[in-house]
């Protein structure tokens, strides 16, 4: 399991959740503000599942995977489509 950046990050993007993750997994990227309309992601393969990202987040971004709201559920693959 991993945690999931859904859309309201889309255009707030404050990187909140950055400074809170223990293990560096939603770093932003060259060039990430370009992408996407200018959201952060969580890369699965580092996440640890702590948990300490979801509450920081100001707009309830963020979901544990088996959590996201179906209508943001495309953004399962879009945040593993970013880290391919
Ligand atoms: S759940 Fe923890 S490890 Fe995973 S992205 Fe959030 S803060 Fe980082
Ligand atoms: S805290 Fe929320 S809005 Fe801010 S960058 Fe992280 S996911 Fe996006």
């Amino acid at each position: 399991m991993t945690y999931i950046i859904c859309e309201p990050c889309v255009g707030v993007c404050d990187k909140a959740c950055v400074e809170e993750c223990p293990v560096d997994c939603i770093q932003p990227r060259d060039g990430y503000d370009d992408i996407a309309g200018k959201q952060l992601y969580i890369e699965a393969d580092t996440c640890i599942d702590c948990g300490a990202c979801e509450p920081v987040c100001p707009v309830n971004a963020i979901y544990p995977e088996a959590d996201v709201p179906e209508e943001w559920t495309n953004y399962i693959e879009i945040n593993a489509a970013h880290f391919a």
